[in-house]
């Protein structure tokens, strides 16, 4: 390990899974990203005879891999469907020969790892009959599968051709296999093991002699500080606030910005580089970049000449560069599209691979959740994601650490015990999140409960008289914005004709909603995700609207709302305003030695870059 690898000490559970691929066990191995899995499968591969097969989604990750073992002196190499004809021919050459060979024990120029993508096992027949050669010779080591999570629908990166890996264990069925990932809630386990056609792995107990033996180590990141920041409602706006966050505080840094669409990552790729006057370099990413291309940005950014990745969700697998500084997401959009809290907490996981400090930030405004329920509500599991996340961004209290605690405890049914090293732990606060350090001038956490009440009662009045509202519209109204009137729905079978409507505020709901504009949509996006209020859809030809209704927890608001009228206040519904306070010097420490309250700050104020200090 030290000759080669250079590397002192093993790691979280490294040595755990290196002596279990010695004994040649099946092994599923779950270890966050950055945490060393490579090493797991590459130093058994240089202990035991033969060559060890690794299965990999990504052509960018063998590269790289491939790249450093040869560094190491290690002979390692890749076949992928791009592989020319005549490094094919010379490989599956050297394969052959190592298949017949007698010899037992290292060869100078035996393969030790070759790398491979999932389709060469599911579609190339020659490579089947090749491995199958070694496997009679005896010099398949082991099968190592990467990212094992894609085999799974249920995963958040399912690849088709990972499903058809299953033959491995049905032609090879003595050639150990260890399967990888840094993502696997139990159920994904469970289909992993079952389409690798694995043994099932006994949760608590020693495995059999022949089952699988399955070590995991704690998902949590203490490197990484995870913030919420409000998101300007203009575009242009959002370009300048990310542009001065990467200039202030990760001028020379690597990093990614997360965005929902092709279309958005261009356009946020070029209007960053352009506002900050070509000093923040970027790249794009996403399906519809040429595999060329992808490649090239992979090397520029790799080298530092590309500062900022402004990608899709497509880019992920496969990011081996250690030192990505920080991850925004341009919305909390993208981060539900697949898998809820568990995508973003992979996206976000993205930085920070070196162990060094990093900063994740969520750019986050109510609005979005409108964009992102239309795209969801074909999906009945997508509106329960979609709240976890709202509930995540919401929160302007817990530590995110806890969110996640929870969120991975109980939605992903990941024990508490697999995201720190004990359930304690994983219920003590972080202390550098937002949350942890926001400043009490920075957040007024109230009552909502009569306002709420009012909301529902303006809703519910509205409906009545046969109208329906989207979020923003039911904020403009239960504001008093549009001259308090709204308009009902016409058509249907009589051919009504709209109506406009006039809503006497004092009756229905004993006034107008005093809130501002984003405190009235942040208490809309609570009850939303509380379930007072629940989205409904209506699709046009062309695209789906989301309105809102009374959710199926709307009685027991009214309910409370009249306790707290009679009672003087039980204080039912709890809801955290974003407000601007006052400077006051921050105590975090990070490597930024900003606070995300400082950026808070900024927002509201002309704050410069002048004006923020580096730590000493
Ligand atoms: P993963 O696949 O789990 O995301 P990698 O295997 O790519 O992570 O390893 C991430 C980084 O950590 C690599 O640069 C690797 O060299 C380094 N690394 C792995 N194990 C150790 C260790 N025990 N000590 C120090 N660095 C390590
Ligand atoms: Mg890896």
């Amino acid at each position: 390990m030290k000759k080669v690898f250079n590397i002192g000490d093993f790691r979280l559970c490294q040595k755990g899974v290196c002596n279990a691929n010695m004994d040649g066990r099946d092994i599923v191995c779950v270890m966050p990203t950055g945490g060393g899995k490579s090493l797991t499968y590459q130093l058994p591969a240089l202990l035991t005879p033969g060559c060890t097969l690794v299965i990999s989604p990504l052509i960018s990750l063998m590269t790289d891999q491939i790249l450093h073992l040869k560094e190491s002196g290690v002979e390692a190499v890749m076949l992928t469907g791009g592989t020319p004809r005549h490094l094919l021919n010379e490989i599956q050459q050297r394969l052959t020969s190592m298949a017949s060979s007698r010899a037992h024990g290292h060869q100078g120029r035996d393969i030790k790892l070759c790398y491979v993508t999932p389709e060469k096992i599911a579609k190339s027949k020659t490579f089947m009959s090749l491995l199958r050669k070694l496997v009679e010779g005896g010099k398949l080591a082991r099968i190592v599968i990467d990212e094992a999570h894609c085999a799974s629908q249920m995963g958040h990166d399912f690849r088709p051709d990972y499903k058809k890996l299953s033959i491995l264990r049905q032609f090879f069925p003595h050639v150990p296999i260890l399967a990888l990932s840094a993502t696997c809630p139990p159920r994904v386990l469970q289909d992993i093991l079952k389409i690798l056609k694995m043994k099932p792995v006994i949760d608590g107990k020693a495995a059999p002699p022949d089952g699988t033996v399955y070590f995991s180590a704690p998902l949590y990141r203490k490197n990484l500080h995870y913030t919420v920041l409000p998101k300007p409602s203009s575009a242009k706006e959002l370009i300048v606030t990310m542009s001065d966050y990467i200039l202030q505080n990760h001028r020379n840094d690597s990093g990614i910005i997360y965005c929902l669409t092709r279309k958005d990552a261009e356009s946020v790729a070029e209007s960053i580089q352009a506002v900050s006057n070509g000093r923040i370099k970027t790249g794009v990413y996403h399906a519809n970049v040429e595999d060329e291309q992808k490649e090239r940005l992979h090397m520029q950014w790799r080298e530092g000449k590309v500062q900022v990745v402004c990608a899709t969700i497509a880019f992920g697998l496969g990011i081996d560069k250690g030192n990505v500084r920080f991850v925004l997401h341009h919305t909390v959009l993208l981060a539900i599209s697949q898998k809820s809290l568990d995508g973003y907490y992979q996206e976000s996981g993205r930085a920070g691979r070196d162990g060094q400090d990093a900063d994740c930030v969520l750019y986050y405004r109510p609005q979005d959740a409108t964009r992102q329920a239309s795209i969801t509500c074909s999906d009945q599991d997508g509106m329960v994601k979609l709240h976890d996340i709202l509930r995540f961004a919401q929160d302007m209290q817990e530590c995110r650490k806890i969110l996640f605690a929870r969120y991975f405890s109980e939605s992903s049914d990941l024990s508490m015990a697999s995201w720190t090293t004990n359930e304690s732990d994983a219920m003590d606060r972080c202390g550098h999140c937002d949350n942890c350090t926001r400043l009490p001038a920075n957040v007024e956490h109230k009552d909502a409960t009569i306002e709420a009440w009012q909301i529902l009662k303006i809703l519910e009045a509205v409906e009545g008289s046969g109208g329906r509202l989207t979020i923003s519209g039911l904020s403009d109204l239960a504001r008093g914005l549009g001259g308090g009137s709204f308009e009902t729905g016409g058509g249907g079978k009589r051919r009504k004709a709209k109506e406009k409507i006039q809503i006497d505020y004092d009756s229905v709901a004993g006034g107008k909603v005093r809130l501002s504009k984003d405190d009235m949509e942040s208490l809309i996006v609570q009850m939303l995700v509380l379930r007072y209020l629940e989205e409904t859809f209506s699709s046009t030809a062309y695209t789906v609207n989301v309105y809102v209704a009374p959710g199926n927890q709307a009685l027991r608001l009214t309910r409370f709302a009249r306790e707290d009228i009679v009672n003087g206040g039980g204080s039912r519904i709890q809801c955290s305003f974003r407000r601007h306070g006052r400077k006051v010097k921050s105590k975090k420490a990070g490597i930024n030695g900003q606070s995300p309250n400082m950026l808070d700050l900024q927002e509201s104020t002309t704050a410069g870059p002048s004006r923020i200090r580096k730590p000493a």
